[in-house]
C-alpha cells in the first residue's frame, strides 16, 4: 500500500470522556482508573486540516484509512487492513417510494470484510495494539466483534481470545475457529463473557479490547460519519438511525461530526441521531425515557439481533448525550418488526440486512407514522451487517 509521507496521524493525546483528564497515547490505556469511564482520542485538527482537505480525498485509498490524519496509528507500517470502510451509501429509491419518502439512504456496512461494521473498529484497535507492542488480544463479544477480532488478529499474526455467549450466531462461532482464534463459549450474556475475558486478561496477560474500554475501536467506527458526510457532498442528512448495542457507532459518528466541523467540512448543524434498540434489550432507551444519563443494566435481555443484546454499556452517557444534543430520540422495536423489515429491505432494495439493520427500518416506519420524521426529510439508515451472518435465526423467521 502506498502512503504519501506528508500525510500523518495528528493524534495528540487521550482525554477522559467524563472528566476531561488527559493521558499519553503512546502507552496502552483502557478505562480511566479514576472513574471507570472511556478515554477518547484527540487530534490537532488544525494541523490535520492542512492536508485532509476535501480536494485531497479524490486520490486516496478506498478504505477507512483514507482519513489517516484523524486516525490513531502513527506509523503506517502498523496499519492492519482488509479493505474495511468506504461502503456504499445507497439511494433507496424503491423502498423510499414505498414509504412515500423523497430521500432515503442506506449505508450498507454488510459489505465490509467479515460482513459487518465491526471490521472498522477492529482494524483500528488491532493496528493500534500492534503499534503499542501488544500481541495477545482478548474480548467478550455478542458475535460480530469476535469474528472481526479473529480476522484482523490473523492478518496481523497475533493471538485472539474470544469469549462469546453460548447463543451467539453460528456464523460468528465458525469464523473465530476458521481464523484460528481461541473461542470460549460462556453460559450467560455478553456482560458475563466480559467478566471471564477480563479475568483472562489479568491472569494471562492478554490485552482486553472490549469496545470503549479500549479507546480505538470507536476511532474506526467514527469513519462512518466521515464517509456519510463525504458521500453526501459535504452535507449532513436530517436524520441518522442507528441500531444500538453498546453504542460505539453512535458515539463515533457524533465524534466525527464535531471533528468535521473543526476541520471546516461542515458547519454547526447536526443530524438528529436516533438510537433504536430491541424491545427485549433496551437499557439506553429506558434511560433516555427516564431523563437520566446513566443506564441501569437490562435484566434478562432477549432479541434475535445479537449485536443489540447488550444489557449494560460503559458508554451509556455518551450515547444518551449525543441523542439529546442532536434533538433525536430513542425507541424500541420488536423482533417481529425487525424480521418484517429484513424482508422489506431485501425485496425492495436487494440489500439483505442483519436484523439490526432491519431494526432501523422498523424504527423509521414508527417515526414516520408519528411525524417525528417527515417524508421529505433526508434519512440515513445504518445497515450495520449482512443478513448472511444470521442464517441460523433468519431462515426460520422468514419461514424456511
Ligand atoms: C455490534 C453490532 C451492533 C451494535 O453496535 P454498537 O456500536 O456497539 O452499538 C449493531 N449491529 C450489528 C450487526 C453489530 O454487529
Amino acid at each position: 500500500m502506498s502512503y504519501r509521507t506528508h500525510i500523518r496521524s495528528q493524534i495528540t493525546h487521550l482525554e477522559c470522556s467524563l472528566s476531561g483528564e488527559t493521558v499519553d497515547h503512546k502507552y496502552p490505556h483502557r478505562l480511566n482508573p479514576e472513574n471507570g469511564k472511556p478515554y477518547l482520542a484527540r487530534y490537532d485538527l488544525g494541523k490535520a486540516s492542512e492536508t485532509l482537505t476535501k480536494d485531497s480525498l479524490a486520490d486516496r485509498e478506498s478504505n477507512m484509512w483514507r482519513y489517516r490524519e484523524v486516525m490513531p496509528v502513527v506509523d503506517p507500517a502498523n496499519i492492519v487492513t482488509l479493505g474495511e470502510g468506504h461502503t456504499p451509501l445507497h439511494i433507496a429509491e424503491r423502498l423510499g417510494k414505498h414509504l412515500g419518502m423523497k430521500s432515503l439512504l442506506i449505508k450498507d456496512e454488510g459489505v465490509n470484510p467479515t460482513g459487518s461494521f465491526k471490521a472498522r473498529g477492529l482494524s483500528a484497535a488491532v493496528s493500534k495494539a500492534l503499534e503499542l507492542g501488544q500481541t495477545k488480544l482478548t474480548m467478550p463479544s455478542a458475535g460480530n466483534a469476535g469474528g472481526a477480532l479473529s480476522a484482523y488478529s490473523a492478518a496481523a499474526g497475533m493471538e485472539a481470545h474470544v469469549y462469546m455467549p453460548k447463543d451467539a450466531p453460528y456464523a460468528n462461532q465458525v469464523e473465530c475457529i476458521a481464523h484460528g482464534a481461541d473461542l470460549n463459549l460462556v453460559d450467560g450474556f455478553i456482560t458475563d463473557a466480559g467478566r471471564v475475558s477480563g479475568k483472562a486478561a489479568e491472569e494471562r496477560g492478554f490485552f482486553d479490547v472490549s469496545t470503549l474500554k479500549e479507546p480505538y475501536r470507536v476511532e474506526g467506527k467514527k469513519t462512518m460519519g466521515y464517509e456519510i458526510v463525504e458521500q453526501l457532498g459535504f452535507q449532513i442528512p436530517d436524520v441518522v438511525i442507528y441500531p444500538t448495542g453498546g453504542g460505539t457507532g453512535i458515539v463515533g459518528i457524533w465524534k466525527a461530526l464535531d471533528e468535521l466541523e473543526e476541520l471546516g467540512w461542515i458547519g454547526p448543524e447536526r443530524p438528529r441521531m436516533v438510537c433504536v434498540q430491541a424491545e427485549g434489550c433496551a437499557p439506553l432507551v429506558d434511560a433516555y425515557k427516564k431523563g437520566v444519563e446513566f443506564a441501569d443494566p437490562f435484566l434478562n435481555p432477549s432479541t434475535l439481533a445479537a449485536g443489540m443484546r447488550v444489557p449494560a454499556a460503559v458508554g451509556d452517557f455518551l450515547v444518551i448525550r449525543a441523542v439529546r444534543q442532536s434533538g433525536g430520540t430513542a425507541l424500541t422495536v420488536t423482533d417481529d418488526q425487525m424480521v418484517d423489515s429484513v424482508r422489506d429491505m431485501s425485496t425492495y432494495e436487494g440489500i439483505f440486512p442483519a436484523p439490526e439493520g432491519g431494526a432501523t427500518l422498523s424504527a423509521l416506519q414508527i417515526l414516520l407514522d408519528s411525524h417525528q420524521v417527515e417524508r421529505d426529510e433526508r434519512v440515513v439508515l445504518l445497515n450495520t451487517g449482512s443478513g448472511m451472518k444470521y442464517l441460523d435465526v433468519l431462515g426460520p423467521a422468514l419461514g424456511l
